[in-house]
């Protein structure tokens, strides 16, 4: 599992000015926690804030079943002033992957845990105006296409790559927060890939 991000350019800064590697840092280590919780083992990349190199973190997962890699979502900086319109989970793999199919079934499986423990999915990355038209890969459980997406295409194994929540705005901010919101959400990623790994087994 990945920790998105690094110390020195640490990604999106918050409604708030919080800078998302701690977001991602702390809903990673919710996530490990219940994986580990279930009989997962889990190797955890980035945690410490200095992987610059993209192509060193899924080096560094070789040998796993799973690249998970943990995100909290902006918007375009022209939008940013209406940020609080936007919000919701939002997963991507890449076409380009190794496993494309393993890696959709995996995030539609995070997907569809995410929407059964009450999240939604946005709609901005595909839409063509306000977001990227990012194609969707499974549309209901909010899962798209992002083919050149470094982590996701460079992994030799299946990979999703989670934005868990639209932190530039306040509102969605404040909950991703909230402890027990990063509970449920650690819970349902965790139940995904879950999912879909004893599925693979069998
Ligand atoms: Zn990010």
């Amino acid at each position: 599992m990945d920790v998105g991000h690094y110390a020195a350019e640490p990604g999106v800064i918050s409604a708030s000015g919080v800078p998302e590697f701690e977001y991602n840092l702390a809903l990673a280590l919710e996530v490990r926690a219940e994986l580990e919780k279930r009989g997962l083992g889990v190797r955890l990349i980035g945690e410490r804030g200095d992987y610059a190199v993209l192509h060193q973190r899924t080096r560094d997962a070789q040998g796993a079943s799973l690249f998970l890699s943990i995100h909290h979502d902006s918007v375009k900086e022209r939008l940013l002033p209406q940020a609080d319109r936007f919000s919701g989970f939002s997963l991507f793999i890449s076409r380009f992957n190794a496993f494309p199919a393993r890696s959709l079934a995996c995030a539609s499986r995070i997907g569809k845990r995410l929407r059964e423990s009450g999240f939604v999915p946005s709609r901005y990355h595909a839409d063509p105006v306000l977001g990227e038209s990012r194609p969707f890969a499974d549309e209901a459980n909010g899962v798209h296409y992002y083919d050149n997406l470094a982590v996701a295409r460079s992994a030799a194994m299946p990979a999703v790559l989670v934005e868990a929540g639209v932190i530039v705005n306040r509102e969605e901010e404040r909950s991703m927060r909230d402890p027990v919101v990063r509970g449920r959400i650690a819970q349902a990623v965790a139940e995904g890939a879950e999912d879909c790994l004893a599925k693979e087994k069998k």
